[in-house]
């Protein structure tokens, strides 16, 4: 109270509140970032900004990388320019978001398609100065039209949308390392909250009064453990005064809607140091409480299946390479669904039915509310349904399933489980290869693999043929769906392997074999 007072009174006598710090900057001799880390699709957003006259920087997180020496995954600019005034300066330009309203500057098609994300200088507005914001004279009507600025009871700030200086810009930033600007054009870093020396001292320190900051924006929590844990193996720690207030701080999270803390989670696992993030989750007392599914990560973190989900995710992201959260999600739930999969099948359940039940099941259960994601869960489901296909090597399957848009997706998750041991390795192996050979070394690969099981099986199905019909534990989900066993019909008797013995002789991979029983796809099994 007092503090804000003398504040209020300095910023009477001076015109200028202390809070908005310094302005510093900063040359090449001193930041040494190396230009040729900076994108330079950046680059030009931020010349044709300046040639049109508007102020125009790197910002924020690329920043912090670069003068770390870390290449950035992305590059945003800040600017003084309005959205309207961006986007009337590049050809494909979009204005985009609610809660903040940016434009995307987008370069390049396909896989080489860039965006640049262009946002322009907002103002700080806390809670006091958010109720006053109606009459900021910085801004203009038609701007304020339906983006008024809100806080809520607890001084969570529900959308600010408000144009401010730079200074206030930087002010309403998160950390100090993430609210420099960078010219790349003079090479001047502009600072204005010891973000520079706070990265010499490597130290996470929350601008202003952390306490505050989290309430004003509880996602602020998850951010501070995703830094922490990313830039941990720099060297860094948390400033005492940012991290104390944050275990206090965590039960905010539940006024936060779902859908931006299931955002802020999947950043969080996907910072290329998973394992580490989790570590310091636990080390802050966090370990439950963020997110559901965080929770749930957290916990199974340990088990074999999922901490190789997590390396994996890791090595991609460190690598550069894209990574999809439906492969991670659907590695961390693989257990409810195979479970949910084996006691259906159990009770006899025909196996394709039985895994979209159980897979209906962990989405109610576990995902709920973001449920709505639609390719999210789509493709979780995709990489799910596929496994049992794996296991039928033989006809068509192989050729049309390797066609199938979520294929490496659904082969990755595959080649996990045989890491782990829960399917053969050799079955993980012979689709690597079937995927990278040819159409004619594919016709090869079904062909000797038809010869093999049939050397095989001849003699092993005389043997197999009295305990086939004797009462016995019920096969694996996937063989049985692979083996189309429900399409062969229901009652599994003594004389179903010789059925199956003599649609295997067909001449598969020519027709032939098109109409072997086939396991079905998400779309078809529910008979
Ligand atoms: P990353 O490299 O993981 O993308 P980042 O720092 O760029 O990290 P973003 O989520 O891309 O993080 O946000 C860009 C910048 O916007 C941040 O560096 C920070 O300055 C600001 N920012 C983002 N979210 C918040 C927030 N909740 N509160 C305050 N500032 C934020
Ligand atoms: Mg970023």
């Amino acid at each position: 109270m007092i503090k804000k007072f003398i504040d209020n009174l300095i910023a009477g006598a001076t015109g200028r509140k202390p809070r908005f710090g310094k302005r510093k900057e900063v040359g090449p001799q001193e930041h040494a970032i190396d230009p040729t880390l900076v994108d330079e699709r950046a680059l030009s957003v931020v010349h044709t900004l300046k040639e049109a006259g508007h102020e125009a920087y790197i910002v924020g997180g690329a920043v912090r990388d670069l003068l770390l020496g870390l290449r950035p995954k992305d590059f945003d600019v800040a600017t003084n320019a309005t959205p309207e005034q961006v986007k009337s300066l590049f050809r494909r330009a979009f204005i985009i978001g609610r809660r903040f309203r940016i434009v995307h500057v987008v370069f390049g098609r396909g896989r080489e398609h860039e965006v640049i994300e262009v946002s322009t200088f907002r103002a700080y507005l806390d809670a006091a100065s958010a109720e006053a914001v109606s009459g900021n004279e910085r801004t203009s009507k038609s701007e304020l039209a339906g983006m008024h600025h809100a806080v809520d009871a607890s001084g969570r700030v529900l959308r600010d949308n408000v144009w401010g200086p730079q200074e206030e810009d930087a002010a309403r930033r998160d950390f100090t390392i993430n609210a420099m600007y960078y010219d790349p054009e003079t090479r001047i870093v502009v600072d204005y909250h010891g973000g520079i020396t706070d990265a010499k001292k490597r130290l996470l320190r929350m601008i202003g009064d952390p306490a505050t900051r989290y309430r004003e924006d509880p996602v602020r929590v998850i951010r501070a453990v995703r830094f922490a844990a990313k830039l941990a193996g720099l060297g860094f720690k948390f400033d005492p005064k940012t991290k104390s207030p944050l275990l206090h701080a965590l039960p905010l999270l539940q006024e936060v809607p779902q859908s931006r803390l299931f955002d802020e989670m999947l950043k969080l696992l996907q910072t290329g140091h998973s394992l580490a993030t989790i570590e310091q989750l636990k080390a802050l007392g966090m370990a439950r409480g963020i997110y559901p599914l965080l929770d749930l990560v957290v916990e199974r973190a340990e088990q074999p299946f999922v901490r190789a989900a997590l390396q994996d995710t890791d090595r991609r992201v460190n690598e550069g390479k894209p990574v999809a959260p439906s492969f991670l999600l659907a590695c961390v739930l693989w257990s409810d669904v195979r479970e949910g999969w084996q006691d259906r099948t159990a009770r006899r359940l025909h196996p394709f039915p039985a895994l979209q039940e159980s897979i209906d099941e962990v989405f109610d259960a576990r995902i709920g509310d973001i449920s709505g994601r639609g390719k999210l869960g789509a493709d979780m489901r995709e990489i799910w349904m596929m496994q049992p296909r794996f296991e039928k090597r033989s006809g068509q399957t192989p050729f049309t399933l390797v066609e199938q848009p979520r294929f490496r997706a659904a082969f990755d998750f595959m080649r996990l489980r045989a890491d782990i041991g829960e399917v053969d390795v050799m079955l993980a192996d012979w689709w690597q290869e079937f995927s990278q050979a040819s159409d004619l070394v594919r016709e090869d690969l079904v062909a000797a693999l038809r010869d093999e099981q049939r050397k095989q099986q001849q003699p092993r199905v005389r043997r197999v043929k009295p305990q086939a019909s004797a009462e016995g534990e019920a096969p694996a989900p996937e063989r049985r769906a692979a083996e189309g066993e429900a399409a062969e019909g229901e009652g599994a008797t003594g004389d179903a392997p010789r059925k199956r013995r003599r649609r295997r002789r067909k001449p598969a991979g020519q027709g032939g074999g098109e109409h072997a029983p086939h396991a079905p796809s998400a779309g078809e099994s529910a008979e």
